[in-house]
């Protein structure tokens, strides 16, 4: 399906913890809703990444 810029979330982001991509998404919706929340395989730490950041990481 395509992807829309809305919504956008990304299956494997950047685990900001350890930089490795082996992250899985666990909820569309963080503490806030801006938010989703991934967890990462390789160092078993939970993070959010805010759904309005680009690849590049800057706010559209
Ligand atoms: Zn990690």
């Amino acid at each position: 399906m395509p992807a829309r810029k809305d919504g956008h979330l990304p299956e494997h982001p950047e685990c900001p913890h350890c930089g490795s991509e082996d992250t899985e998404l666990v909820s569309a919706f963080g503490t806030v809703v801006a938010n989703a929340q991934y967890r990462c395989e390789a160092c078993s730490t939970p993070f959010e990444f805010m759904k309005w950041l680009d690849e590049d990481g800057k706010e559209t």
